[in-house]
């Protein structure tokens, strides 16, 4: 990038910056929770209805459904955990710090994915 090139609000890169892309990726995620909790509860009573079946062929794609749902909402209920913890690094000033390191993350990585709190060769080494 160039120098110069400036952003028209100026604001590329500041913290305030990383807290509104955090909190825009909380709110998506909170909305596709939502959406997979409505497709549980749907589930869960369609499957009130075939549970005297065991044979019924729709019961099985029920139970497909139900546990990709499930996965889910695990998934996203995890995110939502891992980004309010990201947020409280931001508030203390130590987000896109590496959390074994110390090193700061890349960017690019922090807007693939906010809630990073650890860079890649640190996340290699620990796994
Ligand atoms: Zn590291």
């Amino acid at each position: 990038m160039a120098a110069g090139a400036q952003e028209a609000d100026g604001s590329t890169g500041e913290p305030s910056d990383y807290a509104e892309f955090i909190r825009s990726r909380a709110d998506e995620i909170r909305n596709r929770l939502e959406l997979v909790e409505a497709q549980l509860t749907g589930i869960r009573s369609a499957r009130e209805e075939w549970t005297d079946d065991e044979h019924d062929p729709e019961g099985s794609t029920l139970i497909t459904e139900w546990s990709r749902a499930e996965g889910l909402r695990g998934e996203y209920r995890a995110e939502l955990a891992e980004l309010s913890q990201a947020f409280e690094r931001l508030e203390a000033g130590e987000y896109g710090l590496c959390v074994r390191c110390g090193q700061p993350l890349l960017e690019g990585r922090l807007r693939a994915r906010p809630a990073a709190k650890m860079c890649v060769p640190c996340l290699g080494a620990s796994r």
